[in-house]
Parts: structure tokens; C-alpha cells; sequence
């Protein structure tokens, strides 16, 4: 599929750009780069001819990925360990991740912390993200409660190195730790959201005063928002200067919850996440967390005691589930799947527009949200969705078998949907990573 030094041409029939879906087309890439994009009859020699159903998009960006492949990132945080995460999540169309490390001994950060520069070089890493340890324990979720703390200098130390490798994020309850920490955080280099937090809307202000940018998970593990006191998620509603990602599962916000996110935050501030677990990519149903095991029931991954324990997803169905939970165009879906997660990281002149001068981050899908290819830095990896039309022998299992027979509403209306997303949306499955439909079957 070509290198980063060579040049390609990519020619699809649907372009989004990062602003509008245009084409068909030709997006020419050369040093890793968008050369040029062009649109009208294709260009003779194309090395790439995609599918003519496929739509060519900005690649994904997830910022909260916790595992995949069967690993967890807390227990390997090893390259090799960040590898299979971010192999996994390229089949879902991610080309740029920040692996996640929930809370954890101070060990364990600095084994990773040990390991990231090199975890940045491999490809589809941006950064890395800390949940915790400077969690509130009131909002803890599936964290261990005996791990969350205020971070001491040995912790601090180490969280610090994550500064100045790639774009990375802690996540941190603002009440928890003395603003003074946030400070030194954020001159480290670091982006600090706020999560798993119990703090008043006051408190996020003069938080987001102090340089707090982001906003963990919206509505989970938060405090709620009330007539006198707005809370976490108030200030998120609120307060234009965060961004806030959201978990579109169709499990861990109720659609209300994601419209009214949609219609405060809009697309470029409100990011999609998956928070996925190892689970995704693989056919199991159980993984241990921390020593809890964690078992995955129709969709939901939970502990013993019901806890939802991170999310059972990969980017491209949340991009699906955004246009089948919010009603919002597939445009709007696709700005927070990669657009804004750029600009959130201070990559908004690098990655997710389909641009002159961008890296080459691209990802291919078709009408049935099954990716048929991605590009990092121009270099390809085709999906499973294009294996059969390239040759392979297997039968390729038709849209009904892979997503029940209802999906025609969404797979003929991509690009067609109702661009208010005040009407009602058409009623499709909420779909998690193949793996479960398949074993579902
Ligand atoms: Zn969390």
C-alpha cells in the first residue's frame, strides 16, 4: 500500500473534507501528506480506486481508549501492549489514539512513562491519556478506590514526562488537588480534563480559569446538574470553552442526554470517544480489571456490583450511533470523530481535515459503517469490509447478517439524513464492535 516516502492517489466517489462531503474526486498524498485534493473526473493512474459506495473522511481520533485487542493498557503498558490497542482500534477506523491508563499505583505510571516516547513512535499514537489517580472518590466508577489520591511528587513526577510526549491528557477532579498542581500540570504541557468529579460549577470555573480544557465522559461519573447548583456537567453545558467527550453507546448516555450535549456543545466541542476496554476486537466476554472481573451483556460491559466498566465500542460505531441516537448529519458525526478531537489536542492544523499540507489520516467506509481502509502518514491498511471484492476466497457476509435487517434506514439514508436533528431519528440498532455481532449471530 505504499510508504511514507512514496505518493499515492486515493479516488473515492464521497470526499468529506473535514467541512463538507463533496467528490467524487482525488486526494493525492506525497510524503506522508495531503498533496492536493481535486474533484470532477478521476485522475489517470489512481493508485487507490475505492468502492464506489465508499465515503473517504478524515481518519478517527480517539481520545480515550483504555484497551483493545485483549489488552489492557494497565496491564501491559508495554509497546507491544499499545501495539495491539492501537491495531485494534484501526480496524474501527482510528488512525490517531491516546491509549488510556486508568488509576493505578505510582509504579505503573512510570512504567509507562518509561516506555512512552517510544509508544509514540508507533503509528496512531498522539499521546497518551491518565485517568486519575487525582480522582474524587464520591464519583469513582469502576476506578479502585485505593488507588485514587492526591498525586504526590513522586506521582507528579511522572505524570509530568507525559508533558512532553506527543498531545496528552490527564483527567482529574479539579475539587481533589490544589490549583497549584493543575498549574504545573499544564506547564508541564499537559491538557487537563476535568472527570470523575464531584465539583460545583464554581469550582470548574475557576478551574477553566487556570487553563482546564477538556471535560471526561460527559454525564458519567459527574456531578449532575441542578437548579442551584449546575455541577460538572452544567459548567461543561455552559461554558464554551471546554470541550467534552461523550460515550455514544447508546448504554452510558440516554439520547435526551446526547441531544442536549449536542445542542449546547455542538460539533466543535463535543468529542466521540469509545472509553473501550480490551474486549474490542476480540470475541470474549470477560477480561479482569484490576482484579474485578468485568463481563460483557448485550453491549454493556459491567462489574460485579453493575458498575459500567468502561464501553464495549469502536469510533466508526459511534459515528453510526451519533447519527442514529442524535438524528445529526453524518457531517456533524464525523467533525466530532475527528475534527474537533483535533483542535481539542492542538492539532487542528495538522489532522482531521482532508487538506494541502495535513498528514494523510484517512479512513474509508461504507454506506453499512463497515471500514474498507485506513491511511496513517499515507501508509494503508485496507479492512475487512474490502477483503472480498480484493480476491479473497471467504464469502463476504451480506449487511443483513452483520447488522439484522433494519439497517437499510441508516445505510441508504447516509448523507441523506435529516440534517435538523430536532426530528425524530429513524429507529436503528445500537451496534457494538463486530466481534459481538458475529458471536451474537
Ligand atoms: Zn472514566
Amino acid at each position: 500500500m505504499g510508504h511514507a516516502g512514496s505518493s499515492l492517489t486515493i479516488v473515492a466517489q464521497r470526499i468529506f473534507d473535514g467541512n463538507s462531503m463533496r467528490g467524487p474526486g482525488s486526494v493525492k498524498i506525497s510524503q506522508g501528506r495531503i498533496e492536493s485534493i481535486t474533484f470532477g473526473e478521476a485522475e489517470a493512474g489512481a493508485s487507490i480506486q475505492l468502492p464506489a459506495d465508499a465515503i473517504l473522511a478524515p481518519g478517527f481520533i480517539d481520545i480515550q481508549v483504555n484497551g483493545g485487542g485483549g489488552v489492557l493498557l494497565n496491564d501491559q503498558p508495554t509497546e507491544a501492549g499499545i501495539q495491539r490497542i492501537v491495531a485494534a482500534h484501526r480496524k474501527g477506523g482510528t488512525t490517531g489514539c491516546l491509549p488510556t491508563l486508568i488509576t493505578d499505583r505510582t509504579e505503573v505510571i512510570e512504567r509507562l512513562a518509561g516506555v512512552a516516547q517510544a509508544g509514540l513512535k508507533i503509528s496512531g499514537v498522539l499521546g497518551f491519556h491518565l485517568e486519575g489517580p487525582a480522582l474524587n472518590g464520591s464519583r469513582k466508577g469502576i476506578h479502585p478506590q485505593a488507588e485514587i489520591r492526591v498525586p504526590d511528587w513522586r506521582d507528579l513526577a511522572a505524570i509530568k514526562r507525559f508533558g512532553r510526549c506527543g498531545r496528552s491528557i490527564v483527567t482529574l477532579a479539579p475539587e481533589c488537588v490544589p490549583g497549584s498542581t493543575i498549574d504545573e500540570l499544564i506547564d508541564a504541557g499537559l491538557r487537563i480534563a476535568a472527570g470523575h468529579s464531584d465539583a460545583t460549577a464554581a469550582e470548574i470555573g475557576q478551574a477553566v480559569d487556570r487553563g482546564v480544557s477538556g471535560v471526561t465522559h460527559l454525564f458519567n461519573a459527574m456531578s449532575p446538574l441542578n437548579a442551584r447548583e449546575p455541577g460538572l456537567v452544567g459548567a461543561a453545558l455552559g461554558d464554551d470553552r471546554l470541550f467534552a467527550g461523550i460515550i455514544c453507546d447508546g448504554i452510558h448516555v440516554d439520547r435526551v442526554g446526547l441531544r442536549i450535549a449536542f445542542r449546547c456543545k455542538g460539533r466543535d466541542r463535543l468529542m466521540l470517544v469509545t472509553d473501550a476496554m480490551p474486549l474490542v476486537g476480540t470475541n470474549d466476554r470477560q477480561f479482569m480489571l484490576q482484579g474485578r472481573q468485568i463481563t460483557l451483556h448485550e453491549g454493556r460491559l459491567t462489574g460485579a456490583d453493575g458498575t459500567l466498566a468502561g464501553a464495549h465500542l469502536t469510533m466508526i460505531e459511534a459515528v453510526r450511533n451519533a447519527v442514529a441516537l442524535l438524528g445529526i448529519s453524518l457531517v456533524d458525526a464525523l467533525i466530532m470523530a475527528s475534527r474537533t478531537p483535533a483542535a481539542f489536542l492542538g492539532l487542528a492544523l495538522e489532522l482531521g481535515r482532508i487538506a494541502p499540507g495535513y498528514r494523510a489520516d484517512l479512513v474509508a467506509f461504507n454506506p453499512n459503517f463497515e471500514v474498507v481502509g485506513t491511511w496513517i502518514g499515507g501508509v494503508g491498511s485496507m479492512g475487512e469490509a474490502s477483503e472480498a471484492p480484493a480476491g479473497n476466497s471467504a464469502r463476504k457476509p451480506n449487511s443483513d447478517e452483520l447488522y439484522g435487517t433494519d439497517h437499510h434506514d441508516v445505510a441508504d439514508g447516509v448523507g441523506t439524513l435529516p440534517r435538523d436533528y430536532a426530528s425524530v431519528p429513524k429507529e436503528v440498532p445500537v451496534l457494538g464492535p463486530p466481534g459481538r455481532r458475529r458471536s451474537d449471530r
